[in-house]
């Protein structure tokens, strides 16, 4: 049977530097592509543009350079495709897969306030999915949202999380367009993934919940599915979420005030949550040659500021 060629990607939003997380993420991308003799191409997702910086882009560049991950390809700019994005949810809505919701701000407090009394999380129930509120008056504004699946599940068959199950009656109509008719990043993401030709999508865990979420729109567009691989996130070595008092997290220290050299840092993250028998030190080839999925552990991996310093 023919199989589509490996296309993968690292998406960093440039609202901070390269952290250690990040490294980690893109390192395992690019080896993945290498050993799949695929593709490695590179998004900056700079949609926030309150937050994201020139300077941040720079940082991501130049870290992924010292590292050695390079990518194939011009880098693309999520935030120059927002009349892409915006073309897409028009196309859904043209298709009857999403739809104007004119809902007003009191009404989605309504529902806030309803949820919380009932201690149920939010889940917008829109009046206006089924059309049975006639034709809003002209000017009124609207966002767009999918029309998501409310009956059924929907099931994650992930690389590296086993097969995960949510049910659709769980979810809700997401927003695709905002008022302003900007694109949100669920529609951004996905559209971007699909225009690149994505078919494996490896990213920390924190974005799983967000995979039930972009799923629906792939299959409203007709568009094949990835494969998911959602990585543990790294905590420190107290088992705490990895933050600045486990030590330097942003790439540029290592390289800058810790001195620690690019293949040491490389092949620690390597390993941290990724391992081939008891080998300590692997090389970029025989990483290449060795790199798999399957052997991405399950749970959190803790890092370690001082054994890397030892190493
Ligand atoms: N931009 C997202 C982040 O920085 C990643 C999105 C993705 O990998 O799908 O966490």
């Amino acid at each position: 049977t023919p199989t589509t060629p490996v296309v993968t990607r690292f998406a960093p939003s440039p609202t901070g530097f390269l952290h250690i997380g990040g490294a980690r993420t893109a390192l395992f991308n690019w080896l993945y592509a290498k050993a799949q003799g695929g593709t490695f191409l590179l998004r900056i997702e700079d949609t926030d543009r309150a937050r994201s910086t020139e300077a941040a882009i720079d940082a991501i560049l130049a870290g992924l350079r010292w590292l050695g991950l390079d990518w194939d390809g011009d880098e693309v700019f999520q935030f120059a495709r927002a009349d892409r994005h915006a073309a897409i949810a028009h196309e859904l809505i043209a298709r009857g897969h999403a739809y104007r919701c004119y809902m007003t701000q009191e009404e989605i407090a309504a529902q806030r306030e309803a949820a919380q009394a009932a201690k149920q999380p939010l889940r917008i129930r829109s009046p206006w999915r089924d059309g049975d509120c006639g034709e809003a008056a002209p000017g009124t504004p609207y966002v767009v949202r999918l029309r998501a699946p409310r009956e059924g599940a929907t099931t994650i068959d992930d690389r590296v999380q086993g097969s995960v199950t949510v049910q659709n009656a769980e979810l809700d109509d997401l927003v695709l367009l905002r008022s302003d008719g900007t694109p949100t990043y669920m529609l951004a993401v996905v559209v971007d993934d699909h225009d690149m030709g994505v078919t494996h999508v490896i990213r920390g865990d924190d974005h799983l919940n967000n995979a039930f979420r972009q799923l629906p729109i792939y299959r409203a567009m007709g568009w094949p599915e990835p494969v998911y691989a959602h990585i543990p996130l790294i905590h420190g070595s107290d088992g705490a979420k990895l933050s600045k008092r486990h030590g330097a997290v942003g790439i540029e220290a290592y390289r800058d005030e810790l001195g620690i050299l690019p293949e040491a840092l490389d092949n620690y993250l390597l390993r941290l949550g990724w391992g081939h028998g008891d080998e300590e030190k692997i090389s970029r080839a025989q990483a290449v040659e060795w790199f798999d999925l399957a052997a991405v552990g399950k749970s959190p991996s803790r890092f370690d500021l001082k054994k890397l310093e030892n190493l």
